[in-house]
This record gives structure tokens, C-alpha cells and sequence, in this order.
């Protein structure tokens, strides 16, 4: 008998796995979520590195229904402006690391990193410098799945197949100032940006040795390259504050976001567009920026990120990132063992166990989740780790208990 497939081919899944494989999430109350037979999860990664408020906040579907009873949708292409959409913008420029930004809005992360190296190159062209179109990244970053996200991505399986990549992008490895330096010096007078995530994510958890991305701000200052960080994950306090580059005092031109700037109860991206990049496009009084998607300033969107930017401030949950990092790290330092477990390694309240070539991340993985946790193998033999800032102390020791005890079985 062939096995029954679900009607939803599945994102970074096997387009053969039978329905009967998956996990169906039906509720989520804080940092834990049930499936349909009722048994809980503790959320170690913020369902996809974004529930910084957690599951089940009555108070976001409120504002998400109050706004779509008003106006759930309308476009922000040419004239039109709504008012979610510009009070989240005025919000986030109030909390950008940056002076002077405007923000552009995407549904999403890819779209956003799509759109800010997009912003690059357009601003070099608008500043007189159309032959600077090169992005430089980093191995092993992960930047979306779109065609520019994906060519930006340091991680080689996500690029197999999917035909010509786009030019002019390029990756370095990850601390390699060296190799920078090497490309810079042949292709720097073509530079348009370098592109990096403060702390790489889903590539693996690693975060930048000190200095390092003050290093790439000078970089792009001696070439004429505007630095974008891509702060997807690490922005909305995941690191302690608003945003990576704050906790790593570095300046940047661009910042890309999504996920926890609504912690994941509407799909919004943007980007954070500085001075540098929005004065040449600024510029002219007749230019049109011919970019921009169906939902960027989605109204109900919007009303969600405003919400969710009011919880957070309202309990302290950029500061609160701090106290989680420390429970969890300490608890995870606790499992390395220097053979199965080489490892822990994180900021803020991200963090990963590294493995050892022994221990299949898969396996734990699901050994994880029998024990009630959900966390996500990702890159080399990881297992990540970043869970809702709201997580209560008994989850975070269920979190530690059952991730021992999975290693341990496996
Ligand atoms: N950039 C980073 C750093 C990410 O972690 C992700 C997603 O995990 C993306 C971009 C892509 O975002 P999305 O999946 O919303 O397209």
C-alpha cells in the first residue's frame, strides 16, 4: 500500500514523508504548545526562532480582530498609507540602531533580505555608482530561500539545484577577515554591501568573535559599501536588546527583520533602511521605487506588531532575555560531555549544542520531542535552541531534563 502523503507539500521537509510522520500543532498556551492527542511541548525555539511573547495572547487576537473589523487590508503601493502600517513604522524607528531610518515593509525575512540587498544596489546606482552591484556574506549564514536570500545564504545544500544563482553575490568564511580582505582588495571598488546576521541562526548558532562586525563597518567604510545586518532572528531583544547590533555596538546601513517583530501572530517583515542608503534614493523628486509586495503594510499585520511591541515593553521582555540566556546556557553547558556533546555556544537567549560525529542530531531531535520538547537540528550536528523570552522556569527545566535524557537514549 503506498503511504498517504499530506495535501501540503511541507517547506524544508521530505516531499515523500507520509502524513502519518507529522506533529500537528492544534494550541499553544505561553512557551508550550499541544498537538491533536493532547500532549504538550515546551517551545524551545520559538516555533521558527520568533514567539517572543508567547503562544495564546487573547490580547493580539483582539487587536489583530479589532483591526480587521476596521480594515483588514489594503495596499500601501503609491498614495495610499494606513495608519497601523505608519504608527509600526514610527515605532521601529524610535527603536532602530540607527539615526534617521525609514522602514520598508516585507511579508516576511527572505522578502526582506531580497528587498535590502536590492536597496543596496539601487542607492549605489541612485549615488552614481552603478557598477558597485557585488554582496559579500558570510559561510555559513543563513539569509531565506528567495532567489537573492538564497544566493546570499552561506550554506551550500540550500543552493544544490535550484539552477543559476544570482551574480555578484559571495560568500567569505564566517570570522575570515583575512579572505575579506583578499576578495576586498580585487573587487572592492565594485562593492555595493556586506551582508551579515550578528549572530548566525540557522546556519548553526555562532556568534561573531569580538570585534568582528566593527571590523566589517570599517570595511564597508573604507570601500563605499553600505553593511547590512540581517537581524531576522537576533532583532525584537532576542539578545538582550532591541536589536544585535546594539548588544554589539555596531552601526549599521540596513537591518533586515521579521519574525519577532509580531512574535510570529502575522506574517511582517522589513527592512530598516539608514541614512547612507535612503538619502540617494531620496534624492529626486520623480523617482519611483519600483519595488514593493502585495502585503507590505498589511493593516491587521501591522496592528499585530504594534500589539506585540506593547507586551514586550510592557513586561520587560528585552531584559528578560538576559536571565533565559543564562538559565539555559548554564543548563545546556551542563550536557557537554567533550565527546557526544562538544559544545555549547550562543548570546543571549539563542543558543545551540554542538555534537559530536557520533550523535544524530535527527534522532534526538526526536527523541526530544517523545519527552515533550521541540527543538530543531540544524548545520553541522546542532541542536538549537530559542525559546519564547516568557518561559517559565519549570519549562526551562523540563527543557534541560528532557534534552539530557534524549541525548542519553540516543
Ligand atoms: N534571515 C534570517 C537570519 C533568518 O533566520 C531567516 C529565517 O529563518 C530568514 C532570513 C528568512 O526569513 P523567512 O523564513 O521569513 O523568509
Amino acid at each position: 500500500m503506498v503511504a498517504k502523503l499530506p495535501a501540503q507539500l511541507h517547506p524544508f521537509a521530505r516531499p515523500a514523508a507520509p502524513v502519518s510522520t507529522f506533529v500537528n500543532i492544534v494550541s499553544g498556551q505561553g512557551a508550550t504548545v499541544f498537538d491533536d492527542s493532547g500532549k504538550s511541548y515546551v517551545d524551545a525555539l520559538g516555533s521558527l526562532w520568533y514567539c517572543q511573547i508567547g503562544h495564546g495572547r487573547a490580547e493580539m487576537a483582539d487587536a489583530i480582530a479589532a483591526q480587521c473589523r476596521r480594515l483588514a487590508g489594503f495596499h500601501t503601493f503609491d498614495r495610499f498609507a494606513n495608519l497601523p502600517a505608519e504608527a509600526l513604522c514610527e515605532e521601529l524607528v524610535g527603536l532602530a540602531p540607527m539615526e534617521g531610518a525609514r522602514v520598508f515593509l516585507t511579508s516576511g525575512g527572505s522578502e526582506a533580505v531580497e528587498t535590502a540587498i536590492k536597496l543596496a544596489r539601487m542607492a549605489q546606482v541612485r549615488a552614481g555608482h552603478p557598477e558597485r552591484t557585488l554582496v559579500v556574506s558570510r559561510r555559513p549564514s543563513y539569509h531565506g530561500v528567495t532567489y537573492a536570500a538564497m544566493s546570499a545564504t552561506g550554506l551550500p545544500p540550500n543552493q544544490e539545484g535550484w539552477g543559476p544563482l544570482l551574480p555578484d553575490v559571495v560568500q567569505v568564511d564566517k570570522d575570515d577577515l583575512d579572505k575579506l580582505d583578499v576578495v576586498l582588495a580585487e573587487e572592492g571598488s565594485r562593492l555595493a554591501a556586506i551582508l551579515s546576521e550578528p549572530v548566525i541562526g540557522s546556519g548553526g548558532v555562532y556568534p561573531p568573535p569580538p570585534g568582528y562586525l566593527g571590523a566589517l563597518r570599517q570595511r564597508c567604510d573604507r570601500h563605499g559599501a553600505y553593511l547590512i545586518l540581517d537581524e531576522v532572528i537576533c532583532g525584537f531583544g532576542r539578545l538582550g536588546t532591541w536589536w544585535g547590533a546594539q548588544h554589539y555596538g555596531v552601526r549599521p546601513d540596513v537591518v533586515t527583520f521579521a519574525k519577532g517583530v509580531t512574535s510570529g501572530y502575522q506574517p511582517v517583515g522589513g527592512v530598516l533602511v539608514g541614512p547612507a542608503v535612503r538619502e540617494p534614493l531620496e534624492a529626486e523628486l520623480g523617482f519611483v521605487l519600483r519595488h514593493g509586495n502585495t502585503y507590505s503594510g498589511h493593516p491587521a499585520g501591522c496592528a499585530a506588531g504594534l500589539a506585540n511591541l506593547a507586551i514586550m515593553r510592557r513586561e520587560g521582555l528585552v531584559e528578560r532575555a538576559g536571565q533565559v540566556g543564562d538559565r539555559l546556557s548554564e543548563g545546556l553547558r551542563g550536557l557537554v560531555d567533550g565527546s557526544r556533546v562538544l559544545e555549547a555556544r550562543g548570546a543571549g537567549a539563542v543558543w545551540a549544542l554542538g555534537f559530536g560525529p557520533d550523535l544524530d542530531a535527527v534522532a534526538v531531535r526526536d527523541a526530544m520531542l517523545e519527552r515533550g520538547v521541540i527543538a530543531r537540528p540544524i548545520g553541522p550536528p546542532t541542536m538549537a535552541f530559542c525559546p519564547p523570552l516568557v518561559i517559565t522556569d519549570a519549562e526551562m527545566n523540563h527543557l534541560i531534563e528532557a534534552t539530557g535524557a534524549a541525548i542519553a537514549a540516543v
